[in-house]
């Protein structure tokens, strides 16, 4: 297979509506005119092409496992030799606590999110934004990015600032500092300095993360400089977002299939197919524009703005009214340098990562979990995921009441003891703690998210 310009295919259907219809109408010639060789049956083509317009992808799965395999095997070549990757997806012991607690929020999303699409994801501990606001404007912007007003400049001071950061989370999380993105509701490229933010990130690190950018075209020759600098610290992707048609025809004559192999088109005009998650200002977009239980957090950790030296603890979650950007706020605080955020992130790390579900005030399932009891078996079903397990008649008791919440002083008067602590009703609880299905949420939080 060609996978450049299979790629390049995958784009071209998606993203532009003129290309769909003449490839649905005559594939070969669509092709032809496109100067696409993908070097794989027009058929597989046809049956992804098909699967992207109504977003079932079964057939293809049933009928076309020899080409699949070989994409997957690729894909998954990418990823292994990929240091970012490798950071984000496989296990870093650097800070204990933290790792139970992003594997906790992994699991209970899990049960709510779509597998496809959070298998998928990155899962990243820290996100960075240099400045304040975005030049992008765009419509369907999934985290209501305000208008740029602010940019972290490299000066000496904020450059000791940053590299202050930098070591501390290094030093708190290990490897796991690596897995981070250098913007979240910003643009990178809005940045002048933003190289030089990069390659101090990477002599820390050792790890150069990918950008994502709404404007690969309004330099060429700075996407072309900062993609090979990437490529030579081991990190050959970019991921460039699109927003007009006219933009992709653009870029497409730009950076060739080959030249752009190894980068990602978000594919975000109004003719594409592709849907946005509901959060943010696309909640304001159509019900079909939009993809059901998915969020574009993709961060379980930290989000530091630079200018306005702030932290916040977020995890991804289903948008909606309470969680309006897809992700929930734990907590947020000030800092006016690395001293001050090392206090603020060991308090943090004390209050929402504890050791075992003892810390927790109250003990809850989260309402996403419906809960049945019948012949001494419990079935917990949730949107995504069915746990069956035997339960003794404690045990059962325990989930009932756990299903309407309980506080420790009341788990301690009714199931406490012996049996709590070193019998089956406190390894039930164990088990749910590390399966993500006690709720950790403070019931008593007010902090707001309105402040970008
Ligand atoms: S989607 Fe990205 S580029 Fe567009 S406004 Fe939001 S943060 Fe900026």
């Amino acid at each position: 297979m060609n996978f450049a310009d299979y790629k390049r295919f995958l784009e071209c259907y998606m993203g532009d509506d003129g290309f769909r219809e003449r490839f649905d109408r005559a594939p070969a010639v669509a092709l032809r005119e496109a100067a696409l060789s993908p070097e794989c049956p027009v058929e597989f083509l046809q049956a992804i092409a098909a699967g992207c317009r109504s977003y079932n992808f079964r057939p293809v799965l049933e009928r076309f496992s020899a080409e699949l395999a070989e994409l997957r095997n690729f894909a998954a070549a990418l990823e292994e030799s990929n240091p970012f990757t490798v950071r984000c997806r496989s296990a870093c012991g650097g800070n204990a606590r933290f790792e139970a607690w992003r594997e906790r929020r992994r699991r209970a999303n899990r049960a709510v999110l779509q597998p496809l699409y959070f298998d998928r994801s990155f899962n990243i501990a820290v996100a960075y934004e240099l400045g304040v606001g975005c030049s992008g404007r765009c419509g369907f912007c999934c985290f209501d990015a305000p208008p740029l007003r602010e940019n972290f400049r490299y000066t000496p001071e904020n450059r000791g600032l940053w590299r202050g950061v930098l070591a501390l989370f290094r030093e708190l999380l290990g490897d796991r500092a690596g897995a981070a993105a250098l913007y979240w509701a910003t643009d990178p490229f809005d940045n002048p300095d933003l190289e030089k933010f990069y390659r101090d990130f990477y002599e820390l690190n050792q790890v150069w993360p990918p950008i994502t950018t709404r404007w690969p075209l309004r330099d060429p020759e700075r996407s072309r400089r900062f993609a090979g600098e990437g490529r030579e610290h081991g990190q050959p992707g970019c991921r460039f977002s699109v927003t007009e048609r006219g933009e992709l025809r653009r870029f497409f004559r730009e950076f060739s299939a080959e030249e752009a192999m190894d980068w990602s088109l978000v594919l975000n005009n109004p003719e594409s197919l592709n849907r946005y998650s509901a959060s943010g200002r696309a909640r304001q977009a159509e019900p079909q524009e939009c993809q059901e239980d998915t969020t574009s957090c993709c961060l379980s950790g930290f989000l530091v703005n630079l200018c306005r030296r702030s932290v916040r603890l977020v995890s991804p979650c289903v948008p909606d009214e309470a969680n309006p950007y897809g992700f929930h706020l734990w907590s947020e605080a000030s800092f006016r340098d690395a001293a001050e955020l090392e206090r603020v992130l060991g308090g943090m790390q004390e209050r929402f990562f504890p050791e075992g579900p003892e810390a927790l005030p109250f003990l809850r399932l989260p309402p996403v979990w419906n809960l049945e009891i019948a012949g001494g078996r419990a079935e917990l079903t949730s949107r995504y995921l069915v746990r069956r397990f035997e339960v003794s008649r404690q045990e059962a008791a325990l989930l009932e009441r756990l299903k309407r919440g309980l506080s420790r002083r009341e788990f301690d008067r009714e199931f406490g003891g012996e049996l709590a602590f070193f019998g089956k009703t406190h390894g039930l609880l164990e088990m749910l703690w590390k399966s993500g299905m006690l709720s950790e949420e403070e019931e008593s939080w007010t902090g707001s998210i309105s402040l970008w």
